[in-house]
């Protein structure tokens, strides 16, 4: 039955990619990208989201990789010129990796033929960046949600993008004490505060869900009155689904590397993202779960477990 359910609703799991997803392409693309240099970058067309800033490919070409960071759901990428290569992955954004195939191509210097991937659409592919170890990286977006742009290193925190951003939910800079801070006094409810990126970075409407059904909060209660120890729940729930889903991802990305290079997309086991009507899956609990729309976004959650 499950099986059918999960079948049937499909549609709200075709997901945005959050942090965990974002974390997970980092890790695929750091052991070809980290200190490579970028010897052809070739842009499709003049925009994604937002434009291309002025010569993005040109300032591109040359520039040499230092090591690949991720800030919420922005990919990192700081180069040699004293820019960083800044990537949002919006909701259909995908890397896929090219490998020069063995004995395809021809010497040093020469770039070859690159092995195409399966799957993504070639017509969506909108950026191609050529490393100096014959290696593509291609960036393909069907919807073109995502965006990329060139930030001076020494101005990134100040840029509009990181500016008064919260502290990253699996870094030192979060936990019970700074998550106490931030909720109190607030009226707004627990649902909506996490999802406030001045809060905590990154989380996502999925994962909030699923952290409030871990530490068995009520998406609907008033942040100001959660009390201590259910806000060390909170934010061992966090982490919890953040670290777990990352890890999936990164048995996922061996597939798929092994499969077609892409990075990019892959479906997580939630617990009650998605599974309206379902039983809940919580030891003991014999609740369902149900969904309600708050700020104009479904909120899962099992009404028995979650007060
Ligand atoms: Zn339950």
């Amino acid at each position: 039955m499950r099986e059918l359910a999960a079948c049937r609703r499909i549609p709200y799991l075709v997901a945005m990619p959050e942090l965990p997803e974002v974390e997970t392409v980092r890790r695929g693309l750091a052991p070809h990208l980290d200190g490579a240099r970028l010897v052809e970058v070739e842009q499709r067309r003049p925009d994604l989201r937002f434009p291309f800033p002025d010569d993005f490919a040109a300032r591109l070409r040359g520039a040499r990789i230092g090591t690949l960071t991720r800030r919420a759901k922005y990919l990192l990428a700081p180069l040699d010129t004293g820019e960083t290569l800044v990537a949002h992955l919006g909701m259909t954004g995908r890397f896929t990796i090219e490998e020069r195939l063995e004995g395809e191509g021809g010497d040093a210097g020469a770039l070859g033929r690159f092995h195409h991937a399966a799957g993504a659409d070639p017509k969506h592919t909108h950026v191609v960046l050529t490393t100096d170890r014959g290696v593509g990286v291609s960036y393909n977006d069907a919807r073109r949600f995502g965006y990329m742009t060139l930030i001076p290193t020494a101005r990134l925190e100040e840029s509009p993008y990181f500016k008064g951003l919260g502290p990253e939910p699996l870094g030192r800079g979060f936990g019970p004490t700074t998550l106490a801070q931030a909720f109190a006094g607030r009226r707004q409810s627990v649902k909506a505060t996490l999802l406030d990126q001045r809060v905590v970075a990154g989380l996502g409407n999925i994962y909030v869900c699923e952290a409030l059904h871990r530490a068995r909060l009520h998406p609907e209660r008033a942040a100001g009155d959660i009390g201590p120890s259910e806000i060390k729940r909170l934010v061992s729930g966090i982490r919890t689904v953040l670290t777990e889903a990352i890890a999936a991802g990164g048995s996922t990305l061996r597939d798929y590397r092994s499969a077609d290079g892409a990075l990019g997309y892959f479906q997580h086991a939630f617990k009650v993202y998605g599974r309206e009507d379902d039983a809940c899956v919580s030891p003991r609990c014999h609740g369902v779960v149900q969904r309600i729309v708050q700020g104009g976004r479904s909120s899962f959650y099992c009404s028995q477990c979650q007060r």
